[in-house]
């Protein structure tokens, strides 16, 4: 049976006034009678235009069908035919731009919550993995051993750079498909910008840690606090024996927009700021890690990372948050809901206006943003209405903290120390729509090769990593 309710099934949520001030995740997730009566507005399209805007294109109505018949275990393993995190995915994907945007319900009113299900979805598995692992008897357990060994990339090592999504989905393939596979990881924990950058509040990190713990228990190997290109080289990685290496190290190097007053204190990156809260845990009293405790804040960007940074800016305690973006909403490019929780949490928007200088005191310290009006021109070569500034308009806001997030850059150390490795014309790592690099031993995907894009997209050029490496290990031995 069809339900032709034309707005998506809300999702318990966290009250703004209370959310404001703690770290808990914000969206509580559907009940199981919930998630069923969401999936009952799916039309089961024959052309399943949604499946089309996913970019690892998980098979849509076919597990919306099965949350319909109450089937949630056999729509989980319909789901993670594709999608290696689904609990990421379900909480962080722009589904606006993807999946739902392509939903036909959206004719009508609004699509079908298809992120809201695969969340649902994932997490039920995970609340009931324990008693599903427990009803295999020890004979299946004895069988998969017994295949392991036959699996075809059985006794070949392969390393893999960087433990963000990217990295993780290579690693998780390969795992499967036999390797031993040895992540490197320049931070003390793995999870790339799911465990330093995106917060508690939008995706709990025990949910990435056992994602970890999974590809641990696949045989996956993973060594924290190693720079590759510093402690030892993706050459000296592969002379050691590993017949091929990915590269998936991000785009973590912040931008600043070189104004006057930048260098005052009280000024940082949304990386370094998020980076303290989140892996160093600076938002719990019984760690000691600094970080900034303003009371007034103007966060400079409009993308997921100036979102994160001005949520997490009011949960530290701040009195005021402003988000200083240079467009208007129409352009703003952060995912509808988080601007949506921003707009509901008490973020004070102010679009249209571009900041200048920051302004100090005779100490250093930052006493406010000085910021212009902007109005808008005509489409740039991103096709957006190019902001111009509005002469006379200057202004002040009184912040005593200025936190930019105006994007990151890649960082070179990769290109750099790893011989004749060619970039692309964006300066990332140059490969094909294989994932492979102009040597065919070194692989690289996700942000270090597109620049900041998204978890899905990582994931994606993680998979065709892992099947261009077990390919080209193949034909090696042959
Ligand atoms: P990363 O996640 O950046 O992981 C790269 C890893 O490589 C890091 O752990 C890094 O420490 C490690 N590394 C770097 N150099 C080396 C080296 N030399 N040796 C060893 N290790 C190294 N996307 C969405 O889809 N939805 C969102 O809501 C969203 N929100 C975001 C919020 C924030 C604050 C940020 C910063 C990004 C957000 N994004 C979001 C973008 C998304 O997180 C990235 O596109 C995605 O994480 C890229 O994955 P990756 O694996 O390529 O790189
Ligand atoms: Fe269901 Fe929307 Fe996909 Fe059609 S487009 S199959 S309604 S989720």
């Amino acid at each position: 049976m069809i339900n032709l309710k034309k707005e998506k099934n809300p999702m318990p949520e966290q009250d703004p006034a209370v959310r404001a001030s703690n770290f808990r995740e914000v969206a509580e997730g559907y009940t199981p009678q919930m998630a069923v009566n969401e999936a009952m507005r799916c039309l089961k399209c024959r052309t399943k235009p949604c499946t089309k805007g996913c970019p690892v294109m998980v098979r849509i109505p076919e597990f919306i069908a099965k949350v319909a018949e109450g089937e949630f275990e056999e729509a989980y393993q319909i789901i993670s035919d594709t999608s290696a995190l689904p609990r990421v995915c379900g909480r962080v994907c722009p589904q606006e731009n993807q999946c739902e945007g392509f939903c036909v319900q959206r004719l009508k009113g609004e699509p079908v919550a298809i992120g809201r299900l695969e969340r649902f979805v994932a997490d039920w598995h995970a609340e009931h993995e324990a008693e599903l692992e427990a009803a295999d008897d020890d004979e299946a357990e004895g069988a998969v051993r017994i295949i392991a060994k036959n699996l075809p990339g059985a006794g070949h090592k392969v390393a893999v750079v960087g433990a963000g999504p990217a990295g993780l989905t290579c690693a998780g393939d390969l795992a499967l498909k036999g390797y031993e596979v040895t992540v490197f990881e320049s931070l003390h924990k793995p999870g790339g910008v799911l465990a330093y950058g995106i917060p508690e509040f939008r995706l709990p990190k025990d949910i990435v840690a056992a994602e970890v713990e999974k590809l641990e228990k696949r045989g996956v190997t993973f060594v924290n606090n190693a720079i590759i290109g510093r402690a030892e080289t993706v050459d000296e990685l592969l002379e050691e024996g590993f017949e091929a290496v990915f590269v998936g190290t991000g785009a973590g190097l912040p931008s600043f927009m070189n104004i006057p007053g930048e260098n005052l204190l009280g000024v940082c990156s949304a990386n370094e700021y998020l980076t303290r809260i989140n892996l160093m845990k600076g938002y719990l009293p019984e760690y000691d890690t600094p970080v900034q405790k303003a009371k007034r804040v103007a966060v400079v960007g409009g993308g997921n990372v100036a979102m994160d940074a001005a949520r997490c800016a009011k949960r530290m305690g701040a009195e005021k948050v402003y988000i200083v973006y240079r467009r208007s909403m129409d352009e703003i490019p952060a995912r509808a809901e988080e601007i949506h929780h921003a707009i509901e949490e008490g973020i004070d928007f102010q679009l249209l206006k571009n900041p200048v200088s920051v302004v100090g005191d005779e100490n250093g310290y930052v006493t406010g943003l000085e910021c212009v009006e902007m109005e808008l021109g005509e489409p740039d070569a991103s096709g957006r209405r190019r902001p111009v500034p509005k002469d006379g308009s200057n202004f002040v806001l009184e912040v005593d903290c200025v936190i930019m997030a105006i994007g990151t850059k890649l960082n070179k150390l990769i290109l750099e120390t790893t011989e004749n490795l060619k970039a692309n014309d964006r300066g990332g790592i140059g490969t094909t729509d294989k994932a492979v690099t102009n040597r065919p031993e070194i692989f690289a995907g996700g942000d270090a090769v597109t620049g900041a894009a998204t978890v899905i997209l990582a994931m994606g050029a993680g998979k065709t990593a892992a099947a261009g490496i077990d390919e080209y290990i193949s034909n090696l031995n042959e």
